[in-house]
C-alpha cells in the first residue's frame, strides 16, 4: 500500500529511479542495500526514488485478470514509465521473478527489444558477479559498491534524457562509469562441447569490467531516516553496517572475495547512526551487521556504550553470524542487559580435516569452549550452521557434525543451564570467485542421502535439524555458474509458470524439468568440475582478487593449508588493495570503556495520567490492520518520545489501547485510543508530538486528559454511524431497497473466520438507515458496514469493492467527564479525496 514513514512523496518530473526486489515485500524491505540506495537517491531533489516488489501469486492473478500493470508504491506508478529500473540480485532463485516483473509491466524481456522508450533495465548485487544468466535481460548491470555508482549512472541517464538520443549512445555513456558492465559490449564463443571458448569484448576500449569499491565507509551515505514498515518484516529493526568486507578466507565464501577488504565503521559514527536512526524509526532493537561481526576491532567497546545508552529504553542489540571464539565475557555481560537474541555459530563442517580445507579455522575444542560461554551466559538456543557437499567430503564429515552437535548440546548441562542446539545444514553450491570455483557440485541424490542419514542420526540424539531442500540447491547451482544460454531457459521457465523457486511452496519440480527439456539444457552440465585452463563465463568480471591468489588457495584447500586474515597483519596478496584509497581501514582497539556514559536511570514520573484522543484514518491507510496500526502506533511513540508508560515483564509494551479493532478498507473519522503517559505531559503535548510523526492519513483530531478510573472505551462504546458511498450503477433505487430491509423481521448473518462461527441479525443490529444521495448512512451495534450494505442491495460482500466505505461516529452509553478537549491541526493530504462531510465525534471527549 505504500505510505510509510521515510518514503518520498510529492517529487514531479525529474528523473523516476524504481528500486525494484524481486521477492516479497517481508523480504525486501529487511535487506540493508536497497535502503541505503533509496537514502542515496532520496537526497537528491531531481531524482524520484519509488520501491516495487514482486507479486505474491494472488496479486499476480488479481494484475492479469484486470489487464492492470505492476505500479510502485510510492506513486503507483507503471514501471513501463520509469526511466530506470534497478532490481537487485540478491539470489539466483529469484531470477524467474524478475522476468516476471518485467512481464506483468508490459516491458520486453531481451534488452535487444527494449528502444529508447523503456526503462533503463540495470542490475547489482551479489548476483552481479557473474551476471551472464540474465546478459540479455539487463541493458547495464553495476559490478560492487552502489553507494556512488547509483547516482553516477542518475546523473547519466539524466544528461542523456534532455538530449534526446538513442539508446545505443546512452550504453555508451554508462560504460564509461566505473563498474558498469553492459552485457551487450560482448559476445561469447562456445567449443564443440559446450563450454565457453571466448568472451569477446567488441569495443577494445572495453575489455572487462572492473568492480566499484567506495574505499572508506566512514564518509558513505547511510539510511538514518530509513522506509519504516508498517507490517513485520523478516527483519524488523534498525540495521547497521559496522563494516564492509572479510578476510577471513574461508574458501567457500563469495562473500569473503567479493566485498574484500576490510573496511570498518568508526565506534563513534556508529552510535552516531544508531541515535539517529532510533529517533527517525521508533525501533527498539538494532542489529549490528558485517560479514563477521565479531571480527569488529571495538565491538566489545561499542556494545557497552549501546547499553549504556539504551538497555534502560528496553532497546536490543542484536549481533548476528558470531566467529566462535568472539564472544568475549565482557560482551556475554553486556548483551545480557537486555532480552536476548539467538546466537549463531557457523562450525560449518563436521571435521577439523574439513574446516582445515575450507580455511574454517575452528579448533573442537574452542568450539565447545565457545558454547559452554554462550549458555553460561544465559541463551537457551544455540544454532549451528554446516554445509554438506563440501571439497573433499568423506561420510565421516558428515558424521562429525552429529558428533559436534551432541558435544555442543552437552556443554548446556555442564554450564548447568541447559540449553538446545539446533543444526540448520545448507548444500554447498560452488561460487564464482572464490578458490572452489573450479570444484564439482554433488548431485541431487547424493544431498538427499547425505540429508536423510542426518536427520535420522541427529533425531535420535534429540536434535533438531532444518535444511534447504535438494532440488533448490540443484537449481542455485545451475544459476550460479551459469553463462548467457540460460536465458532461454529461464523464459522458458517462467512461461511454464515457474514463481518465487526460492520458496519450496512455490518451486515446482517437474515445471523446471520441462523447462531443462525445451530449452535443450543439461543442469549437470553446470555442476560439473571446471578445467583448471577453461575459460569461465565470468572471467571478463575482475572483482579484484586475482586469479593465482585463488589457484593457490585451490592447492592450499587440497593440501589443508590455512591462510591467515590478513586483517592481522600480514598481506596475503589477494590482490585487492592498491594500498592507496583501497586498503584495509580498520579501527585501533581503544580500552573498554571509551564510550561508555554514566546511566541515568528512568525518570519516570511517580504519577501517571490518562489521555484519551480521537483520530482519523484515511485515504490508504484504510489497508492497515489492526495489528499493522498498532506497530504504527508503537513506533510513532518511540519517535516522539512520549514518555509513555510500560507493561512490565520480559518484553514491555508501551500503554494505550484502541477501542475497537476497524474492519481493513474502512476509513474513520472517529477511531479512539487511550494513552497512559507520566503526569506532566498534556494532551496538547501529545497530540503535537505523535501529529508531527505519523504518516498521512493518520491524524490526531482531538485529545483530552480523562480519569484514571474512567470506564474503557470497549465499555461505553454502544453504537456506530456509518457511511456506504456506491458506485453510480449499484445506487439504483435507494428508498425502495431501505423500505423493503426495514420491512423485515430477520436478516441472519453468518461470519466463519478461523473455524470460528459468529452468527448475529442484521436487522435486529440496525438502528437508522437513510439514502443520502448515492450513500448509505446508517447506524448500527453489531456488524461491519459492507455486510449491511450488502444484505440491504442483495449483493455479495465482494461486490461492494469499489464502494467507499466510512465510519462517521460513535456513540457512546455515557460520556466521560473530562477536561476541555485540545484539538489537532488540519488534516494533512491523504492522498485522496476528503470526504464530503465530516461528522462531529467531539462529545465523547
Ligand atoms: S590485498 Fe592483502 S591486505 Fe588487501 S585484502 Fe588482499 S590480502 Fe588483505
Amino acid at each position: 500500500m505504500g505510505g510509510e514513514m521515510g518514503t518520498v512523496t510529492g517529487r514531479e518530473g525529474g528523473l523516476s529511479f524504481v528500486l525494484a526486489f524481486p521477492d516479497v515485500y517481508e523480504i525486501g524491505m529487511s535487506h540493508l542495500g536497497l535502503q541505503v540506495l533509496y537514502g542515496v537517491l532520496k537526497g537528491v531533489p531531481w531524482i524520484t526514488p519509488e520501491r516495487v516488489y514482486a507479486p505474491w501469486p494472488d496479486m499476480e492473478a488479481q494484475l492479469r485478470l484486470e489487464g492492470g500493470s505492476l505500479t510502485t508504491l510510492e506513486g503507483g506508478t507503471p514501471l513501463k514509465d520509469a526511466d530506470i529500473l534497478g532490481f537487485t540480485l540478491q539470489y539466483e532463485l529469484s531470477y524467474t521473478n524478475i522476468l516476471n516483473m518485467l512481464d506483468l509491466s508490459g516491458i520486453p524481456f531481451l534488452a535487444a527489444e527494449r528502444d529508447a522508450g523503456y526503462p533503463l533495465v540495470v542490475g547489482g548485487g551479489p548476483c552481479a558477479f557473474n551476471p551472464e544468466p540474465l546478459a540479455d535481460f539487463f541493458d547495464a548491470i553495476l559490478i560492487g559498491d552502489g553507494e556512488d555508482a547509483v547516482l553516477e549512472i542518475a546523473q547519466c541517464v539524466s544528461d542523456w534524457k534532455g538530449e534526446g538520443l538513442g539508446k545505443p549512445a546512452l550504453l555508451e555513456r554508462l560504460s564509461k562509469i566505473e563498474g558498469v558492465y553492459i552485457p551487450s559490449f560482448f559476445t561469447v564463443n562456445y567449443d564443440a562441447i559446450g563450454r565457453v571458448a571466448q568472451i569477446v569484448p567488441l569495443r577494445a576500449e572495453y575489455p572487462g569490467v572492473r568492480r566499484r569499491f567506495v574505499s572508506d565507509l566512514e564518509s558513505a551515505h547511510y539510511p538514518t531516516t530509513p522506509v519504516v514498515p508498517f507490517l513485520k518484516t523478516v527483519h524488523d529493526r534498525v540495521s547497521v553496517e559496522i563494516s564492509r568486507g572479510c578476510t577471513r578466507g574461508c574458501r567457500f565464501c563469495q562473500a569473503g572475495y567479493i566485498y574484500r577488504p576490510v573496511r570498518e565503521r568508526s565506534p563513534e559514527r556508529v552510535l552516531e547512526i544508531v541515535e539517529e536512526a532510533f529517533g527517525n524509526t521508533g525501533y527498539d532493537e538494532v542489529s549490528l551487521l558485517s560479514l563477521s561481526t565479531g571480527d569488529y576491532g571495538c565491538l566489545t567497546p561499542l556494545i557497552k556504550g549501546l547499553m549504556d545508552r539504551y538497555a534502560a529504553q528496553k532497546k536490543a542489540v542484536s549481533l548476528p553470524s558470531m566467529r566462535v571464539g568472539s564472544l568475549s565475557p565482557e560482551m556475554a555481560e553486556e548483551v545480557r542487559r537486555v532480552r536476548k537474541t539467538g546466537f549463531t555459530l557457523a562450525p560449518e563442517a563436521g571435521s577439523e580435516r574439513l574446516r582445515s580445507v575450507i580455511n574454517k579455522g575452528v579448533t573442537e575444542v574452542a568450539l565447545l569452549e565457545n558454547a559452554r560461554a554462550v549458555f553460561s551466559a544465559g541463551w537457551r538456543v544455540i544454532k549451528l550452521y554446516y554445509m554438506i557437499g563440501l571439497p573433499t567430503e568423506t561420510m565421516e564429515d558428515v558424521q562429525g557434525i552429529i558428533d559436534i552437535s551432541r558435544e555442543v548440546k552437552r556443554q548446556g548441562k555442564l554450564a548447568g543451564s541447559g540449553g538446545d542446539v539446533n543444526v540448520s545444514v545448507s548444500s554447498f553450491v560452488p561460487k564464482p570467485h572464490t578458490p572452489f570455483q573450479w570444484e564439482p557440485q554433488i548431485s541431487e541424490e547424493e544431498i538427499v542421502d547425505k540429508q536423510r542419514f542426518l536427520r535420522t542420526e541427529l533425531k535420535k540424539k534429540k536434535l533438531i535439524m532444518k535444511w534447504q531442500d535438494a532440488p533448490l540447491s540443484t537449481l542455485e547451482g545451475v544459476f550460479a555458474r551459469g553463462d548467457r544460454r540460460l536465458s532461454a531457459l529461464l523464459i522458458e521457465a517462467h512461461r511454464l509458470g515457474c514463481r518465487f523457486d526460492g520458496w519450496w511452496e512455490h518451486f515446482d519440480k517437474e515445471k523446471w524439468a520441462q523447462a531443462f527439456e525445451n530449452a535443450g539444457v543439461d543442469p549437470r552440465f553446470y555442476h560439473r568440475r571446471r578445467e583448471l585452463d577453461e575459460p569461465l563465463p565470468w572471467d571478463h568480471i575482475d572483482c579484484g582478487v586475482r586469479r593465482e591468489f585463488l589457484l593457490a588457495e585451490r592447492e592450499a584447500a587440497i593440501a589443508g593449508t590455512p591462510t591467515p586474515d590478513c586483517r592481522a597483519g600480514e598481506c596475503t596478496g589477494c590482490g585487492v588493495c592498491d594500498f592507496d584509497k583501497v586498503k584495509l581501514r580498520l579501527n585501533e582497539p581503544v580500552p573498554f570503556d571509551t564510550y561508555a556514559v554514566e546511566i541515568k536511570p528512568p525518570q519516570a514520573a511517580e504519577l501517571a495520567v490518562r489521555i484519551r484522543v480521537r483520530f482519523e484514518k484515511l485515504g490508504r491507510m484504510r489497508f492497515l490492520s489492526h495489528l499493522e496500526q498498532q506497530t504504527l502506533f508503537i513506533r510513532a511513540v518511540g519517535r516522539a518520545q512520549i514518555p509513555i508508560r510500560y507493561s512490565q515483564g520480559f518484553h514491555p509494551h508501551p500503554k494505550f489501547s484502541f477501542a475497537t479493532a476497524l474492519s481493513v478498507g474502512v476509513e474513520s473519522y472517529a477511531e479512539y485510543m487511550d494513552f497512559e503517559v507520566d503526569a506532566g505531559f498534556s494532551a496538547q503535548n501529545l497530540l503535537d508530538a505523535l501529529n508531527g510523526t505519523l504518516p498521512a492519513g493518520i491524524r490526531l483530531v482531538e485529545a483530552a486528559e480523562i480519569s484514571m478510573k474512567a470506564p474503557s472505551l470497549s465499555v461505553i462504546m454502544e453504537k456506530v454511524r456509518y457511511r456506504v458511498t456506491l458506485p453510480e450503477a449499484m445506487a439504483l433505487d435507494l428508498p425502495g431497497k431501505i423500505a423493503a430491509f426495514l420491512a423485515l423481521e430477520s436478516s441472519p448473518m453468518r461470519r466463519e473466520k478461523k473455524g470460528k462461527v459468529v452468527e448475529f441479525d442484521l436487522r435486529h443490529e440496525l438502528y437508522e438507515l437513510t439514502a443520502v444521495g448515492r450513500a448509505l448512512e446508517m447506524v448500527v451495534g453489531r456488524g461491519k458496514p459492507s455486510e449491511f450494505a450488502a444484505a440491504i442491495l442483495g449483493v455479495t460482500v465482494e461486490e461492494l469493492k469499489d464502494a467507499r466505505l466510512e465510519k462517521l461516529e460513535v456513540l457512546f452509553a455515557e460520556t466521560p467527564v473530562v477536561e476541555a478537549p485540545v484539538a489537532g491541526a488540519p488534516a494533512a493530504d491523504a492522498g485522496e479525496e476528503p470526504a464530503a462531510q465530516a461528522c462531529d465525534a467531539g462529545a465523547v471527549l
